[in-house]
């Protein structure tokens, strides 16, 4: 009995706890949902929700689909520098779901449990763009269970409101650039010790990045809340 719930744990056979909520990390019926959602005490992964706003949303949006990918690419590049401060960042995802519990969703895994729970603390404490940052250990492990299979194959009919990620992509010279440079600067400055060991990006390892972006969106969009 005890290994036949084990294995059904998280699953949709699972009467008790939500298959969403451990897949997924959130769960359209919040709260109210009649299954349970086990937040985890220790974690690899963080969940930032409803950070990234798709200006493409915007009904009067006239931004072209580069313009849009150059501004998504500055916020991945952003929330990549940032998060890689608190620890060996592995993986960064952000949602491109239009459903309210995955609205600009944004996940990020970490070699380990203490960093993890070092961003949780830090973002909590801070402001993205303007709004007030919200931060989660979150259950996901496996981003291929958690996201949109159809999607991936272009097939998925329940679009943005779908209850499976949808991830936006930055583009990939980005994302080869950004892990290169927090490889390269973990070599240079070895952690002290196990976690908190994060990538402290400087005006040098910024200059890896595309200059243009910088440029433009130059701005700190990160403050500390006030108390
Ligand atoms: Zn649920
Ligand atoms: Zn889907």
């Amino acid at each position: 009995m005890a290994s036949h719930l084990a294995n059904i744990f998280g699953t949709e056979q699972d009467r008790v706890n939500c298959s969403f909520y451990y897949k997924i990390g959130a769960c359209r019926h919040g709260d109210r949902c009649s299954r349970k959602h086990i937040k985890p005490p220790f974690s690899q992964t963080i969940l930032l929700p409803n950070v990234y706003h798709n200006p493409a949303h915007d009904p009067i949006c006239k931004l072209t689909e580069k313009e849009l990918q150059e501004g998504f690419d500055a916020v991945y590049e952003d929330l990549y520098c940032e998060l890689a401060k608190f620890g060996h960042l592995l993986e960064l995802h952000v949602c491109d779901n239009v459903g309210d519990h995955l609205i600009g969703n944004v996940y990020a895994r970490y070699e380990w449990e203490t960093e993890a729970q070092a961003a949780v603390d830090s973002c909590n404490e801070r402001w993205y763009a303007g709004r007030p940052l919200y931060a989660e250990l979150s259950p996901v492990t496996d981003f291929r269970e958690a996201c949109c299979r159809q999607n991936e194959n272009g097939e998925c009919n329940r679009g943005g409101f779908c209850n499976f990620m949808h991830l936006r992509n930055a583009s990939p010279d980005l994302v080869k650039q950004l892990r290169h440079g927090q490889r390269l600067e973990r070599k240079l400055h070895p952690p002290q010790h196990q976690g908190g060991g994060g990538w402290e990006p400087s005006k040098r390892n910024r200059s890896a990045s595309p200059p243009s972006r910088r440029g433009r969106d130059g701005e700190d969009r990160w403050s500390r809340k006030r108390d």
